[in-house]
């Protein structure tokens, strides 16, 4: 789900404010600026800040890559008609991807869970019951973490709504450690939201967002659930037929791009 950060705390509660005065501002606001400065009026960051991406350096954001490659991530699922349209989408363009799985979905949904991992795609830990890091104790959060680990197998994490507390990124080895004693994690932010979780944005705006935003290296989210299925089933067979005619691929993360490709 969306990035709001602390540091634009101050911005967001004015935002807040505003849209609770008047509820028809956000549309109005998108609507009044071009693409480059339309995610300022948002309450998420379509596109991650190089000052964000600066402060917490451990985290990945993009990574760095030589040619035309970028990096395509789903969240939330498995999900039963999500999840098989983008393993379609992903077979028809050659294209690899990481799927960041809540572990309650996975126990739901074993067999399309073994369907991504068949594919050749990787999978990545999204904690047990998709926990919001701010508002739980480090104790349930991590323990949410490692209910998940039993399920999902893999050293890579990322934080669901990208909201983890410093206290919780330094125990997450701890957390993660059965599911990978032998390495360190890697805790994977994003450098381009789709926002397709956003029910007020269009099909073609979250397209457009996309395809804006995305460079090589880039990281970028998708979700494969209900709430995005409007604007990621429309947008990602579009991007994936863009990118594949300018000449990128799209590989999946692993531990070892991460640990040694991060690019800022
Ligand atoms: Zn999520």
């Amino acid at each position: 789900m969306g990035a709001i950060w602390i540091l634009n705390g101050n911005g967001l509660w004015v935002a807040n404010t505003l849209l609770r005065i008047n509820p028809n501002l956000k549309r109005l606001t998108r609507n009044s600026f071009p693409i480059p400065f339309r995610y300022l009026c948002l309450m998420y960051l379509v596109k991650t800040p190089w000052w964000l991406r600066a402060l917490y350096p451990s985290l990945v954001w993009r990574i760095k890559s030589p040619g035309k490659t970028i990096y395509l991530t789903f969240d939330d699922g498995p999900h039963e008609t999500a999840t098989p349209f983008v393993l379609e989408q992903l077979a028809r363009f050659q294209a690899k991807a990481s799927f960041f799985c809540i572990g309650k979905n996975v126990l739901a949904h074993p067999d399309i869970y073994q369907n991504i991992l068949d594919a050749g795609h990787s999978v990545g830990n999204h904690t047990y019951h998709h926990l919001n890091g701010w508002k739980v104790k480090d104790d349930v959060y991590l323990s949410d973490i490692q209910n998940a680990a039993t399920l999902i197998h893999s050293p890579l994490f990322r934080p669901p709504y990208g909201r983890i507390k410093r206290s919780q990124l330094k125990k997450l080895s701890q957390a993660l450690l059965p599911a990978t004693p032998n390495s360190n994690p890697a805790t994977i932010m994003w450098d381009v939201l789709s926002a397709d979780f956003d029910t007020d944005l269009s099909p073609e705006g979250c397209l457009s967002y996309v395809l804006y935003h995305t460079r090589p290296g880039s990281v970028i989210v998708f979700h494969d659930s209900t709430k995005a299925w409007d604007r990621m089933s429309y947008a990602l067979p579009k991007m994936l037929e863009h990118f594949s005619k300018l000449g990128y691929g799209a590989l999946c993360l692993n531990l070892t791009f991460c640990s040694t490709q991060k690019a800022s």
